[in-house]
């Protein structure tokens, strides 16, 4: 129900901004994960032009004050980038670092959760300035995990990664319940893309479909509330994911994707250098990307997207677009349960919920996250 009333609101809130903006309004229909489209680059096709002018002056200081200058978007790998280089798709692992089980049910309905929630943002993409897709495929291509067992009625075309590491988990915040698991699971390099993106011709092992973007990383003992993103993926408690199940909390999921497509957080003063825009949030929505200030993608947060979206679209020999199209032949394959013995390539991460946002190393986008986020 509440997922509902959510998707609900969303499509008023898209169908207020293209009445505002006087176009035709973006395709709102439901599609299957195998209806990825290409928009067609038509005369009414929304422009930065079209952007609310008293947005103007706000989306400009957050891009040059914290994105540009934090570099945010800089890394070619980007959820922008991974989309493209997709071609209209997302694939994930979920990194389940619990022993709490899963039911069939369950992961299924993470899919289309982590669907909704991308599709949130590129629902402000479509129709926008030659961005390709009016929908993002979003798929579990793999479960990386510290217990098997912990999967309930295993299907066979699921992937299940048993490798583990050590986890040192004596910087994390515990919920004061739950031990946090002292194994890490993860899935192998070859066919990870934060690994290999700057690699300009590398194939991944099974070929694109086969790779994977980001991972969805659930920790058992993590705080109820709070969370980490960058283009590593999203990290939350394995509860908090359980929980978001029936749409609830599904912006902090949100929020952390955001931090994917180079979004900053906002926790500073007005017109600090971690802050926000003198003047605050223009639109009347605040920003979800403000901690505590909204429950949803704000109309000034799907504006900033696409502005983020103009200034690194035509960088060059950053996005394929003339390949952006996905291809016509599909593959099915089915696969059965793996053991892989590759050497971890994410280096071990010590994540805290403080106000900082660091680097957890040279290569990952990092933002830690703090009170309600
Ligand atoms: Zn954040």
């Amino acid at each position: 129900m509440f997922k509902i009333k959510k998707r609900m609101a969303a499509i008023l809130s898209a169908a207020v901004m293209t009445t505002q903006i006087a176009v035709a309004p973006p395709d709102l229909t439901m599609k299957t994960p195998s209806d990825i489209s290409v928009s067609a680059y038509a005369a009414d096709t929304l422009t930065i032009s079209d952007m609310p002018s008293d947005f103007a002056s706000a989306a400009d200081w957050i891009w040059t004050n914290r994105i540009e200058r934090e570099g945010s978007t800089t890394r070619r790998n980007t959820i922008f980038d991974m989309i493209v280089a997709g071609k209209g798709t997302i694939n994930y692992v979920v990194k389940w670092q619990s022993y709490r089980t899963v039911t069939y049910e369950q992961r299924q309905n993470f899919e289309t959760m982590l669907s909704d929630c991308i599709n949130g943002w590129n629902d402000w993409l479509a129709g926008y300035e030659n961005w390709p897709y009016d929908h993002i495929d979003v798929k579990i291509v793999g479960w990386a995990v510290i217990d098997e067992s912990s999967l309930l009625d295993l299907h066979d075309d699921e992937v299940v990664y048993t490798d583990t590491k050590y986890y040192d988990a004596q910087y994390d915040t515990s919920n004061g319940r739950d031990v946090i698991p002292d194994k890490e699971p993860f899935a192998p390099s070859e066919i990870s893309r934060f690994d290999h993106f700057a690699e300009k011709n590398y194939q991944y092992p099974g070929g694109l479909d086969k790779r994977f973007d980001m991972y969805m990383w659930a920790t058992q003992g993590f705080p109820d509330i709070g969370g980490c993103g960058g283009d590593w993926g999203q990290r939350l408690s394995d509860t908090a994911y359980l929980n978001m199940i029936d749409g609830s909390g599904i912006h902090v999921l949100e929020h952390e994707i955001g931090h994917g497509f180079g979004m900053t957080d906002f926790y500073g003063g007005e017109g600090e250098s971690d802050g926000f825009p003198p003047g605050g949030f223009p639109g009347g929505e605040n920003s979800l990307m403000m901690a505590g200030s909204a429950a949803k993608i704000t109309n000034f947060d799907g504006w900033m997207l696409r502005y983020m979206w103009t200034k690194i679209k035509n960088e060059d020999g950053r996005f394929d677009l003339a390949n952006a199209q996905p291809p016509v032949t599909t593959t099915t394959t089915t696969t059965t349960t793996t053991t892989v013995t590759t050497t971890p390539a994410i280096k071990p991460e010590r994540i805290e919920f403080t106000d900082t946002i660091v680097n957890i190393d040279e290569y990952s986008i990092t933002f830690k996250e703090n009170g309600t986020f």
